[in-house]
């Protein structure tokens, strides 16, 4: 697990710098199509108030000419003012002309005349009911363009209104045209187009780019035309921008996210805070009665995220980051805690083996820890056997009143994992130890054609001589058992007779104890 660990570094980065790539482009992403979105609703918003404004304008128009129509029945002086005062207050109008059999008869401006239209307006095509075109000017304003409209008596042919109005009519128009993103707007009307592109009328044909809207005006051949940027480079410029930068902030939050919550420790902290942490129990039994006579509490932890880690792994980690006393501290609350469910399971007496990491046994706080575990386990109940292995006793002193102190204390010690040491056998004479935990490397070993049986044949001799109590762990078969048995070993552990089980599991396996073990 902790190459694992080691390699995190690259492994965090790697995540980082993809995360924030792909931040990078969503954010990117995101940000262009907002302002493509933007920009859409923008040229909506505005072709949508041009051709409101142009309804309501040719429509209010239209309205006023209606009014005109009767008038071309009466003789010009008789409603010459009517005519001048209506164009006077009719917004943009330059003139109205009252017109019968195609000659222009009366107009708002000059009053009484008698000109033929096709003189006169020769783009005005008469004989439509409703005719629109823009000029270049009118005879009182030569150089400014205006729109000419025809529009014939609805009840007698021969006659109509003909208004011009200044084609320079919407400043507001103009206006809008200047918005940002918009490049210009036309009017077109019978293949001719005022725009902002040139100050004459020109052919619509030669307006040169496609509009990005385009509305009809009401009733009228008329067309209006926004021309705008569908995309502007500095949006591009923005939208990468704010993609460095959303990429290059996740990619940095997540760089530091993970390394300060999978640096190394950090993990042992926060998985004891989150509980994490759980014990499992091994029974042991004595060798000849097979009835548990105690278990061993062997630690576990359930990584959300790298599943079940073995306590090889963690120990070490924890030892070699300084965590290995609060993580038994832990150990020894969890035990605390389950201590009342064990006593109806365990017979009085019965052993909790627990092992001690020689970071922990050397510890300052090693006593107080133990005596801290004691009030919180039932008085009188348990015999704990603390589990140590070889390497822990290279401080030989303070070993010898360590286990001195132990033992005025109450506590067992087992020497742990027997045999795997180099000096085992030195270490028997030197220490008064209880237990002799052997190997399960040796245990392994029974039955097949190797040496280590005579080893460990020595090994029981000497453990007898010396008044060892023995211990055999990792028993998975009944042979094995039998040829412990037979050399006098006084407990078994292993599989063959039951794996670390959670207490729940203990409980619902060894719930009553006439059914321990008596299946040999
Ligand atoms: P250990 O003290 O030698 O514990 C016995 C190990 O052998 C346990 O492994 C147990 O599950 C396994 N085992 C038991 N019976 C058999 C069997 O029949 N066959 C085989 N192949 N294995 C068997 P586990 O639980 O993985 O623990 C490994 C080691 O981690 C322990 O070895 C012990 O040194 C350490 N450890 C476990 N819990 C703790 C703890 O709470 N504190 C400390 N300091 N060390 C712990
Ligand atoms: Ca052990
Ligand atoms: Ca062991």
């Amino acid at each position: 697990m902790f190459k694992r660990y080691f390699s995190l570094g690259r492994k965090i980065l790697f995540s980082s710098l993809l995360l924030g790539a792909v931040v990078a482009l969503l954010a990117g992403s995101v940000q262009m199509m907002i302002f493509h979105h933007k920009r859409a609703q923008q040229f909506d918003i505005i072709i949508h108030d041009l051709q409101k404004y142009l309804d309501n304008y040719f429509g209010e128009l239209l309205n006023t000419v209606d009014k005109l129509q009767p008038l071309t029945m009466s003789r010009c002086s008789d409603v010459s003012s009517e005519l001048t005062s209506r164009a006077a207050f009719s917004l943009n109008v330059r003139a109205f002309l009252l017109v019968e059999n195609g000659h222009a008869k009366c107009s708002s401006a000059t009053g009484e005349m008698n000109v033929p239209m096709k003189q006169l307006v020769p783009q005005v095509d008469v004989s439509k009911a409703l005719d629109l075109t823009i000029l270049p000017g009118t005879p009182m304003m030569p150089q400014r363009p205006a729109f000419a409209l025809w529009v014939r008596s609805p009840l007698l042919e021969n006659r109509g209104v003909f208004t011009s109005i200044n084609a320079s009519l919407m400043p507001w128009i103009l206006y809008s045209s200047r918005q940002n993103q918009f490049s210009g707007i036309a009017l077109i009307a019978n293949g001719t187009a005022i725009s902002t592109y040139s100050p004459k009328p020109q052919p619509a044909s030669l307006l040169k780019d496609t509009p990005i809207r385009t509305a009809k005006i009401n009733g009228l051949p008329l067309t209006v035309n926004v021309y705008g940027n569908t995309w502007a480079s500095e949006n591009t410029q923005f939208s990468l921008l704010m993609g460095v930068m959303c990429g290059l902030l996740s990619g940095l939050l997540c760089y530091y996210v993970l390394t300060v919550r999978l640096r190394p420790g950090k993990e042992i902290t926060s998985a004891i805070k989150r509980n994490q942490f759980y014990v499992v129990y091994q029974p042991v039994v004595g060798a000849e009665s097979m009835q548990i006579r105690g278990v061993e509490v062997l630690m576990r932890w359930k990584h959300p995220t790298a599943g079940e880690i073995p306590p090889d792994a963690f120990i070490n980690f924890a030892e070699a980051q300084q965590l290995i006393v609060p993580l038994t501290r832990h150990l020894f609350e969890l035990i605390a805690k389950d201590a009342p469910a064990l006593q109806n399971l365990l017979p009085p007496g019965a052993k909790l083996g627990i092992n001690i990491a020689p970071a922990h046994l050397m510890a300052e706080s090693f006593k107080q820890d133990l005596r801290d575990l004691s009030s919180m386990l039932p008085a009188n109940y348990f015999q704990l056997v603390l589990e140590i292995t070889e390497r822990d006793m290279l401080n030989q002193r303070q070993a010898v009143t360590l286990f001195e102190w132990l033992h005025h204390e109450g506590y067992e010690i087992a020497i742990d994992d027997f045999g795997t040491g180099h000096s085992a056998l030195i270490y028997l004479q030197r220490y008064s130890f209880d237990y002799l935990k052997i190997d399960r490397g040796f245990v392994n070993a029974i039955g097949t054609e190797t040496v280590t049986s005579p080893v460990l044949d020595a090994v029981l001799t000497l453990a007898r001589k010396m008044s060892l109590v023995t211990v055999a762990e990792g028993v998975e078969t009944q042979e094995q058992a039998n040829w412990l048995r037979q050399h006098g070993v006084n407990f078994l552990q292993g599989y063959w007779i039951s794996r670390p089980l959670t207490l729940e599991k203990l409980v619902e396996a060894h719930g009553k104890p006439e059914n321990y073990f008596t299946t040999t």
